[in-house]
């Protein structure tokens, strides 16, 4: 048998990810991009969506440094640092503000741009991968027998041809707007079907330099998350990144896009249902433009239900799966996709044609999780499209229940702060121990309800921040050490 080769569309988060695991089955492996990466830790035109918040989970962390050894300390160097989101980061959700407590669950404080060139950095010293950037793809070469898929396409030189590229197995990780389903049809192939789940959702982002001087009881120095109400326009997400930069991100749903322009997006700030971004903001210079999204929904495109499919084919990240970013999965879940990947080809040769059925499924079952707190939790919405049967409309119920629950009951709380960072399985929240809990909680929930409206209390009154914890007193420098050493 010949070189065995490798073809993945996009040098992105999953792309890598994906082409580090295969680095280990084929002999060769090409990643192509149609961007120029730059050097350090910039913008890129091909991931528009770097303008905005990205916050990677605990899990995703993890498997980064699992997938790239050596990741965390890099980051380091180029200024990441940690904190613990559930003591250091002020978070005011609908009924009230987050409780303060130690979770010893290590956050990554870092921009889109610095985690990419980390993992690209690490990528590049695989002796047997090569990444072709400026090279556009722009449709799959299909072979008869089965299908198969035996290359992609890219334009050859100026004279307007183009050129195919050979391959054993092709990878589709350009993301969101991946051209794939286009291309199989080009080919005379099916594409699979997709679900959408669309919250009508927009982002406004700008980035700040930050003060030199923090105040010293302001506690929640790795930032402050207001979270919407049914009737708030917006949400803010408000996070430290490498070097003092702040990146702030509003979002709104149901179509209340946040502004664009500097004057009404800053006016707004006041606005929200606590000032406390408001202040932090006055004591930061704005670096950037305001930018915007709205590109922002959930999609899945059903590779594993498709029928007949084609082999020598698979699709993985956002060209697979796309959440709603307000949840933050989207790296986390190319990860997860990635090491899955190695769990097949340990399974199935690298020629097997069922490798790509095979693979699919078992990324349907593991993207599950993710997919029912995005798209799952959006549904609670009335104004989001896409189908709600009452499967949906129980787990909404229920997670609501969870979080009022939460509020007064710590081993609740952890629970859920450890199943939406997706280091334990969704199916946790169900638990008998937790689902008496939330009993508990909910029927307390109802008493104090029924006494406020007895009392004439307003519902909408938001309680004070939560004192800072001396006893819990966080040091910033501590989860640093501790990868250094
Ligand atoms: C506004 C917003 C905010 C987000 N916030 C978060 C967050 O907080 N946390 C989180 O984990 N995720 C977040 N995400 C999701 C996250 O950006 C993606 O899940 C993540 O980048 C992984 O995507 P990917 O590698 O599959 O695709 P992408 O990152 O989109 O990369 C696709 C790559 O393919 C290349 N490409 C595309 N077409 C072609 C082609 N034809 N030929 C060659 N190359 C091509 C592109 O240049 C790009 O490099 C957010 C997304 C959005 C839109």
């Amino acid at each position: 048998m010949g070189r065995r080769h490798a073809v993945v569309i996009g040098g992105s988060f999953s792309g890598l990810a994906a082409g580090r695991v295969l680095s280990e089955f084929f002999d060769h492996v090409t990643v192509l991009d149609r961007d120029t990466f730059p050097e350090g830790s910039q913008d890129r035109a091909g991931v528009p969506q770097a303008r905005h918040v990205h916050g990677l989970l605990v899990r995703g962390l993890i498997e980064y440094e699992k997938l790239f050894p050596g990741f965390e300390r890099l980051a380091i160097g180029k200024g990441a640092t940690f904190h613990d989101h559930t003591l250091d980061f002020a978070v005011l959700r609908p009924q009230g503000w987050q409780p303060r407590y130690r979770s010893d669950l290590k956050f990554l404080s870092a921009s889109r741009e610095l985690i990419e060139s980390c993992v690209r950095e690490v990528f590049r010293q695989i002796p047997n991968v090569e990444v072709r950037q400026r090279t556009t793809v722009t449709g799959l070469r299909v072979g008869p027998g089965g299908p198969r898929c035996v290359g992609v396409l890219i334009p050859a030189g100026s004279s307007g041809g183009r050129e195919d590229i050979e391959a054993d197995l092709v990878v589709d990780a350009s993301g969101s707007v991946s051209r794939a389903p286009l291309w199989l049809q080009q080919a005379g192939i099916t594409p699979p079907r997709e679900t959408i789940v669309d919250p009508l959702a927009g982002y406004a982002s700008r980035w700040f330099q930050g003060p030199a001087q923090w105040p010293a009881d302001w506690w929640w120095w790795a930032g402050a998350y207001i979270r919407r109400r049914p009737d708030d326009l917006v949400e803010a997400n408000f996070q430290l990144k490498e070097h003092n930069r702040w990146h702030l991100t509003l979002s709104g749903f149901n179509r209340q896009y946040p502004p664009t322009r500097e004057r009404d997006f800053m006016g707004l700030l006041s606005r929200l249902r606590s000032p406390v971004i408001a202040e932090m903001v006055r004591l930061m210079e704005p670096i950037s433009p305001v930018y915007s999204n709205r590109a922002i929904r959930n999609r899945w495109r059903h590779y594993e239900r498709w029928n007949p499919g084609c082999s020598g084919f698979i699709a993985i990240g956002d060209a697979y799966v796309t959440y709603n970013p307000v949840y933050a999965q989207g790296m986390t879940a190319a990860a997860l996709s990635a090491q899955l990947l190695r769990t097949c080809l340990n399974r199935y040769d690298t020629s097997n044609p069922e490798l790509p059925r095979a693979f699919h499924l078992a990324q349907a079952a593991i993207q599950h999780d993710p997919w029912m707190l995005s798209a799952g939790v959006d549904l609670r919405f009335p104004f989001t499209a896409g189908e709600k049967p009452l499967a949906i409309r129980l787990f909404n119920l229920y997670l609501e229940g969870i979080g009022i629950a939460a509020r007064g009951d710590s081993s609740v709380r952890r629970t859920l702060v450890e199943v939406a960072q997706l280091v334990r399985p969704l199916s946790d929240l169900f638990q008998t121990g937790i689902a008496a809990r939330v009993a508990v909680g909910a029927l307390k929930e109802g008493l104090r309800r029924l006494s406020a409206r007895l009392r004439n209390e307003s519902p909408a009154r938001i309680p004070a921040m939560p004192p800072p914890v001396v006893s819990a007193r966080t040091d910033p420098g501590e989860f640093t050490r501790a990868a250094l050493s």
